[in-house]
C-alpha cells in the first residue's frame, strides 16, 4: 500500500518533482493511527512536510483509512546533533511539525483541492491576470509581467524587477505570473517565496549544513520568483547566496522575477554587483493608484463578489482611500459582509455607518492656512486679510466663511481657530459658524458659493 502511495504521488506531481523532494522517503512503519516516513534530512523534512504533507495524508487516508495522520521525521532523528534553536528531539509519539494543525482542524475531509507544489509558497488563488485590473499606473507593471508569463526567459526581460509601495499588486503580478505558466507549460517549475523564506530556508540548510542540496533544489526550478527583495538588505550571507543562485539561474537561461519596495538603485544596503544584475533585465514600477483606477478596482471586485454597490459608495471609497488598494478591497469586503449578513442592500448611508472608522482615518486633512489660502483667492483678497483686525464686510464676511469652513473640515477647537484667525476669540469663531449657516439657509447664491470652496478644500 505504501507502493502504491508512491506511486499516486509520483503520477501527481510529476517524475522531475518526485526526484527532487520524495524519492528518499521511506516508510517507517505504521503507529496506531499513525503512519510514519523518514526523510535524510531536516530541510527536506520540513520541506515534504509544508508541500506535500496535506496530500500525502489524504492518500493515506484513501489507501488504508485507520491512519489519521502522516508524521514525516528525520531519518536518524536520534543521531542528530542537538543543535541551538533546533525543534525539540522528536522521540515516537510528538506531534508532527506543522501538520499537527492542519490534521486537528480536519480530521475526516479530504483536503483542500491540491495547487501543485512546486510552488515554494501556495500561490493565492484570487491572484491571477483575470483579477488584476489595469490602469495608467500599472499598465507597464502588468504588460512586463504578461510578457515574462508568456515567455519566460526572452532577452531584455531578465530579470524582472517589480517594485513599488505597500498594496499596490506586486505580490498579485508575481503569483499571476506562476499561475499563467503552470497553465500554459506546467513542466517548467516556478518557484515563489518571499525573501524571508529564501533566508529561513537558507539560514536553515546552513544550520543542518545542507547547503548544498538548497542550492541544487534551487538552481534545479525553471522560474525563481522572491517577493519582497528589502528583506535581505543587511543579511551578507543570504544575500550573497541569493546572488550565487540568482547568477546560476540566468546563465542556464532560466528567468528571475524579484520585488521589492524600492528601485533596485534606490535599494540601499545591497552589493553593488548584486544591485547592477538586478537592473540589467527589466525594471517596472507599480505607481500610486490614480481615482480612476481605484474606482475600477473596486467595481471589478464589487462584481466578482456579485453585490450591487451604488456608484456613490465606491465614489467615497476610491476618494478617500487612496494609498493601498489592500485596504480599499477590507473597506468592500466589510460593505459586502454587512450586507450579507443582514440582508440589505448597500447604501451611502450604510457605508458611512459600517466604515465610520476607516473613513475618518482617512479623512482628507485640510489645514487651516489651506482654507485661508483658498478662500482668500476665491474672494479676490490677500492672505493677510484672513488674520487681519480688518471689520469691513467684503473682508469680514468672507473671514466668516474660512472659520466656518474651519470647523467643517477640520478637527481644530473653536479656540484654536481662533487663535489661528488673528488670534481671535472662540465665541467669535462660534458666531461666524452660526451666521454662515443661516446665510447659507437664506442665500442659495452664497450657499452655492461655500459649498464650491468646502468642494475644492475636499478634492
Ligand atoms: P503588494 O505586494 O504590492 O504589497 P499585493 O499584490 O499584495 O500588494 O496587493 C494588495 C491587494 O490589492 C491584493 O489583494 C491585490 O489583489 C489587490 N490589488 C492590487 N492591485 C490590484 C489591481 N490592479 N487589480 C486588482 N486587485 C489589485
Ligand atoms: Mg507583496
Amino acid at each position: 500500500c505504501w507502493a502504491r502511495i508512491r506511486g499516486r504521488l509520483r503520477e501527481e506531481v510529476g517524475e522531475v518533482e518526485y526526484r527532487t523532494w520524495l524519492r528518499q522517503m521511506t516508510l517507517a512503519g505504521i503507529d496506531g493511527e499513525d503512519a510514519v516516513i523518514l526523510l535524510p534530512t531536516r530541510f527536506l523534512r520540513d520541506w515534504v512536510n509544508s508541500h506535500y504533507g496535506d496530500r500525502l495524508r489524504a492518500l493515506w487516508q484513501a489507501e488504508e483509512s485507520a491512519v489519521r495522520r502522516v508524521e514525516i521525521r528525520v531519518a536518524q532523528a536520534a543521531a542528530e546533533p542537538a543543535m541551538a534553536g533546533a525543534e525539540p528531539r522528536v522521540p515516537a509519539r510528538t506531534e508532527p511539525v506543522g501538520l499537527a494543525e492542519s490534521l486537528a482542524v480536519r480530521p475526516a475531509e479530504r483536503p483542500a483541492p491540491e495547487i501543485r507544489s512546486d510552488w515554494v509558497v501556495p500561490l493565492e488563488a484570487r491572484f491571477t491576470f483575470d483579477t488584476f485590473v489595469v490602469g495608467k499606473p500599472n499598465e507597464f507593471a502588468h504588460a512586463c509581467a504578461r510578457r515574462v508569463a508568456e515567455k519566460p526567459a526572452s532577452q531584455g526581460f531578465n530579470p524582472l524587477f517589480l517594485y513599488g509601495g505597500v498594496g499596490l499588486g506586486k505580490t498579485h503580478l508575481m503569483h499571476a505570473i506562476a499561475w499563467a505558466i503552470r497553465e500554459h507549460e506546467p513542466v517548467r517549475t516556478v518557484a515563489y517565496m518571499s525573501a524571508e523564506k529564501f533566508m529561513y530556508r537558507f539560514i536553515a540548510a546552513l544550520r543542518s549544513q545542507n547547503t548544498m542540496e538548497f542550492k541544487e533544489t534551487l538552481r534545479a526550478v525553471d522560474v525563481l520568483m522572491i517577493d519582497d527583495l528589502q528583506f535581505l538588505i543587511g543579511k551578507d550571507n543570504t544575500q550573497e547566496e541569493f546572488f550565487h543562485t540568482f547568477n546560476a539561474l540566468v546563465d542556464q537561461g532560466k528567468q528571475i522575477v524579484v520585488s521589492a519596495d524600492k528601485s533596485p538603485s534606490d535599494l540601499s544596503g545591497i552589493e553593488d554587483r548584486l544591485r547592477t544584475r538586478l537592473g540589467c533585465g527589466m525594471v517596472a514600477d507599480l505607481h500610486a493608484t490614480t481615482y480612476e483606477l481605484r474606482f475600477s478596482i473596486l467595481q471589478a471586485k464589487a462584481a466578482a463578489a456579485r453585490v450591487e454597490v451604488p456608484a456613490k459608495v465606491l465614489e467615497l471609497l476610491a476618494s478617500r482611500i487612496t494609498a493601498n488598494v489592500r485596504e480599499l478591497e477590507g473597506a468592500l469586503n466589510r460593505l459586502v459582509a454587512h450586507a450579507g449578513l443582514f440582508g440589505r442592500p448597500v447604501t451611502i448611508d450604510s457605508a458611512q455607518e459600517v466604515l465610520h472608522d476607516v473613513l475618518r482615518a482617512h479623512e482628507r486633512r485640510v489645514s487651516i492656512e489651506e482654507i485661508q489660502r483658498k478662500v482668500a483667492e476665491h474672494y479676490n483678497l490677500r492672505l493677510t486679510d484672513m488674520v487681519s483686525a480688518r471689520r469691513a464686510r467684503n473682508v469680514a464676511r468672507p473671514r466668516q466663511v474660512a472659520m466656518y469652513l474651519a470647523k467643517q473640515l477640520t478637527q481644530r477647537s473653536l479656540p484654536e481657530i481662533g487663535r489661528r484667525f488673528g488670534n481671535r476669540d472662540h465665541t467669535t469663531v462660534m458666531h461666524a459658524v452660526s451666521r454662515v449657516s443661516e446665510l447659507m439657509q437664506q442665500d442659495a447664491g452664497f450657499a452655492e458659493d461655500v459649498t464650491l470652496l468646502r468642494k475644492m478644500l475636499e478634492s
